[in-house]
């Protein structure tokens, strides 16, 4: 009966990861997959975070309803567009329970196929792998934008601009609002200014996509070109996911949110998107939310935890410009500025894949193929050794 079927190559990410879990080498450093760990190399739970979950009862519960969690919609709405943004006081905003970023992708990605057939979607160039994999998998044909540019460790701006000018209206922009996935490079508040005015000029439809809140600058500062999007009186979607910034990976929590004209439009956002989620898997699960919604909704908790997250964030700095140090003592010629200038979990080490296997053949150093680094598995203890690892590869 299944003789037909393909096998499944693996995704990138995930069958390096089980690469890495088989590899017997003591001295292994996995800065593959996007994990926050501590100094310890361990995964932490944040204090906030547990001390909400000791507060939550053990008993049944019933279904959620389809668009989730109330209490937790609400605050995670608060937490993108601020506590008093306009669109929320007019309920013009409305959110729906996901499990993580990728089920609200998954879900934008099936409401925008169903009411805008012919959009196409552009994703960055590069862009995190299942991006694509997500919208063509709801039928959406994807194309990309210019994104990174590797002579210069920027962004090709120029190109970038130029480029959404020729996209027909309605067509798709996945915009990543903070911490690019994977090139750690984003675009200053005045660049989202131009790129906005091009969206809305040309009517194009914004689907932003943040999952590293408050490891930029802060959440507020990362939340920049969504709420400017709302103060431009855009209709927007903005997908965003709690597993990094609450450690709560397995638990799937995020919320899909829509901006809307008016509150009635924004009614009937909501009823398609709950329609969406019914067809999918009909509720959302309540623990992983639920524990969210205390420490969002409880000011100590709240402010314990953005502090908690900001350790994460300062960590990571403290790991780039160390790497950024001992590289550049090694290797004085070269120029190591863009570990410093990256922001978020990753970096891009413009390593190319020659390179990056030898990291793993001969370090049990292991990365991504592209290059790309996961600056929060770098801790004390190993960051000399795969600081030597790179020299190593970088200067043969
Ligand atoms: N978007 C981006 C840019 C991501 O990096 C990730 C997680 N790696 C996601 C979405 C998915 O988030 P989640 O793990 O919550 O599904």
């Amino acid at each position: 009966m299944f003789q037909h079927l393909q096998a499944y190559a693996g995704d990138p990410i995930l069958s390096l990861v089980e690469t890495f879990n088989r590899d017997p080498r003591e001295h292994k450093v996995n800065l593959s997959i996007g994990i926050y760990f501590d100094d310890a190399g361990c995964l932490p739970l944040p204090e906030a975070v547990r001390a909400a979950q000791t507060q939550q009862p053990v008993q049944a519960q019933p279904y959620l309803p389809m668009e989730g969690h109330a209490a937790f919609r609400a605050a995670a709405l608060r937490v993108l567009l601020g506590n008093e943004h306009l669109v929320l006081q007019q309920n013009r905003a409305v959110a729906v329970q996901t499990l993580g970023g990728s089920g609200a992708l998954k879900l934008a990605a099936d409401f925008l196929k169903r009411w805008y057939p012919q959009s196409r979607a552009f994703v960055s160039d590069p862009t995190w792998d299942n991006h694509r994999g997500i919208l063509e998998g709801a039928g959406i044909e994807v194309g990309t934008y210019p994104y990174y540019d590797p002579d210069t460790i920027g962004v090709r701006f120029a190109e970038l601009t130029q480029f959404l000018h020729t996209l027909d209206s309605g067509d798709i922009v996945l915009l990543h609002p903070c911490c690019h996935n994977p090139t750690g490079v984003d675009l200053s508040p005045e660049q989202w200014d131009e790129v906005l005015h091009i969206i809305q000029s040309r009517r194009l439809i914004a689907l932003m996509d943040i999952a590293y809140q408050g490891f930029g600058d802060d959440f507020d500062r990362d939340a920049y070109a969504v709420r400017k999007a709302a103060d431009m009186g855009l209709s927007f979607f903005v997908s965003s996911s709690y597993s990094k910034n609450m450690s709560l990976y397995s638990e799937r929590v995020g919320i899909l949110a829509a901006v809307c004209p008016n509150a009635e439009q924004a009614e009937r956002v909501l009823g398609q998107l709950k329609f969406g989620v019914r067809r999918i898997y009909s509720s959302p699960p309540f623990h992983g939310a639920d524990i969210a919604a205390r420490v969002l909704n409880e000011s100590s908790l709240h402010r314990q935890w953005q502090n908690e997250v900001y350790a994460m964030r300062d960590r990571i700095k403290r790991m780039r410009r160390q790497l950024h140090d001992a590289l550049s003592q090694r290797l004085p010629q070269h120029d190591f500025r863009h570990y410093l200038t990256q922001r978020g979990m990753f970096g891009y080490t413009g390593l190319n894949e020659h390179q990056v296997q030898r990291l793993q053949d001969e370090f049990a150093v292991y990365l991504l193929k592209s290059g790309r680094l996961c600056m929060a598995g770098l801790n004390s203890r190993n960051i000399e050794y795969v600081a030597r690892a790179i020299a190593t590869v970088l200067q043969e």
